[in-house]
């Protein structure tokens, strides 16, 4: 199957390389990078590359074919032993605040970028590896990736896509036939993993930590390069001074930060761990870990076992935590702003965009043609109803899209619960809401088949549920990734019926409620 077909000739225009100080140092070790924003590295080579997977979508969007994808070559360079002509490896200089607390210099310590891709239609894309090796800013840490992981960010940045939520792409998935040591349960018992090196795609990788850290180190002059440059690749239709451009561009990130935090909050997606080296400039979902989907609805739920003292990351407070990001950048930027009046603006601007989508999705998620103040009642005692009764959040507002509403009583959703003795429990609750909601519902001069398609646009049917993908890699250890395949598969059409695919929406299974990997997933990746 492999073959020298030869790789197309992409066109690179490696702006950030060009455009930004590169660090003089080329040797690679561990250290402290002063004045620069990026350190040219190379990946390191690994010993027996095989594609695993990859998404035709983006392949093509890029300008590679079918044949190129198979080829030898195509795995070679995306598991980083060889480059394409016009690639100009490179690792990023960024800083952060982790939970809660400024870390300094964090970097790419495990992602390298090719360079970026204009293609055909004139779209910048930079491609970026993760789990290429060590770079200047791997620290103690030893820049690879494990499979599990790779699979994982593999399969819900697509989905993600599919679901119309912003984020990074994938690329391709290439197994590397090395393996990797990772203590998964921090217990002291290090395992070796099989490594896997993903191929990322987005229109810009840059974080809010890119800011913080020259502002952090006093470097200015560093800060204002980036922010203009920034403006000027990533922001292009923003016009007028200098000043009215920075001031728009922030609040245009706001915005957008607003956005993306809303629709994870309508699909019931978990970052996991906000830190402000995870957020992107651009609004899109980035750096996936130890990220989780809810299946019975729970504010207060989070995936990430390291977080699970504080739940500074729980599902219920990431519009918070976004907002808490944003003023991180604010304050970092502040140097380049002579008042803080335009800053402050943006962060009102995050929070009435905020709520404006809230609405919007309220609307959306309970097919009302607007959404009034009651409305925001509604869901809100829907919100306790469906936590203390433990429902499927993805299964209920589906069926609640499939329903006319005549026929909307309790036993509708009796498969949407966890526990039979909640259900009995809350019988009398859900009624309660349901006649609230046809009452509600009767307001609105439209039909039922009229709502329930415009729902189904909105809800979900098909989520990369937590033991969906932790199936698709137990499988794969075990020597068959079929299942990665057919699960990249159901998630490009999440809105579907997809008849016959019914155990990809099915609740959460019994084996899964206490699995690591399920429930319970660390940072160790
Ligand atoms: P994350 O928690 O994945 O967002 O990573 C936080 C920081 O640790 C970033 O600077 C990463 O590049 C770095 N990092 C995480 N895992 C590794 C690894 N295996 N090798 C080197 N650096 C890593
Ligand atoms: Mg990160």
């Amino acid at each position: 199957m492999k073959t020298g077909a030869p790789l197309p000739d992409l066109c690179f225009d490696n702006a950030w390389v060009r455009e930004l100080p590169t660090d003089p140092e080329m040797a690679v070790y561990p250290r402290q990078v002063q004045r620069a924003l990026h350190s040219m590295v190379k990946p390191t080579p690994v010993a027996e590359p095989r594609l695993v997977a990859h998404s035709a979508e983006v392949a093509e969007i890029l300008g590679f074919g079918e044949d190129g994808v198979r080829s030898r070559h195509f795995a070679d360079v995306f598991a980083g032993n060889a480059l394409m002509p016009g690639m100009q490896p490179m690792a990023t200089n960024y800083g952060g605040h982790q939970f809660g607390n400024w870390a300094s210099q964090l970097g790419d310590g495990r992602a390298i970028s090719l360079g970026e891709v204009v293609n055909d239609s004139g779209r910048r894309l930079e491609l970026q590896l993760k789990g290429a090796g060590i770079t200047p800013y791997s620290r103690f840490a030893d820049g690879r990736a494990v499979m599990r992981s790779s699979i994982r960010e593999f399969l819900c940045s697509e989905a993600m896509h599919h679901l119309g939520v912003p984020t990074t792409r994938a690329l391709c998935l290439v197994a590397t036939g090395e393996s990797v040591e990772r203590d998964m349960f921090y217990d002291g018992n290090p395992k070796p993993e099989p490594g896997a090196v993903l191929c990322r795609v987005a229109p810009s990788f840059t974080r809010f930590g890119h800011f913080e850290l020259p502002a952090a180190r006093g470097d200015i002059g560093l800060l204002e390069t980036l922010v203009d440059f920034t403006i000027r690749r990533d922001f292009p239709r923003l016009v007028g001074t200098a000043q009215q451009k920075r001031a728009d561009w922030f609040a245009a990130v706001c915005g957008q930060t607003a956005e993306l935090v809303a629709h994870w909050m309508r699909v019931g997606f978990v970052h996991g761990v906000l830190n402000t080296d995870n957020m992107s400039i651009l609004g899109l979902t980035i750096d996936y870990g130890p990220y989780g989907w809810l299946d019975n609805f729970d504010p207060d739920w989070t995936p990430n076992t390291t977080d699970r003292q504080h739940r500074r990351y729980r599902f219920g407070q990431q519009p918070r935590i976004a907002h808490w990001n944003l003023a991180c950048l604010a304050q970092a930027l502040a140097p380049l702003f002579g008042e803080i009046e335009p800053l402050q603006e943006g962060l009102r601007r995050h929070a009435e965009r905020y709520s404006a989508c809230e609405r919007r999705d309220i609307a959306g998620k309970l097919g009302l043609l607007e959404c009034r103040d009651e409305d925001v009642d509604l869901m809100q005692w829907l919100h306790l109803l469906m936590t203390s009764a433990e429902i499927d959040m993805t299964m209920f507002f589906r069926r609640l899209s499939d329903v006319a509403a005549g026929d909307l009583a309790a036993e509708a959703f009796s498969d949407a619960f966890y526990d039979e003795a909640k259900r009995g429990r809350m019988q009398g609750e859900l009624e309660a809401w349901l006649m609230r909601y046809r009452q509600r519902l009767a307001e609105d001069e439209r039909s039922d088949a009229a709502r329930c398609q415009a729902m189904r646009a909105v809800n979900p049917k098909f989520v990369l549920r937590n033991w969906l993908a932790q199936m698709a890699i137990d499988q794969a250890q075990a020597g068959d990734e079929s299942e990665i395949h057919r699960l990249l598969e159901v998630m490009r059409r999440p809105y579907d019926e997809q008849p016959g695919m019914e155990s990809y929406c099915a609740r959460r299974p019994d084996w899964a409620r206490q699995r690591a990997g399920c429930s319970m997933l660390s940072c160790s990746s």
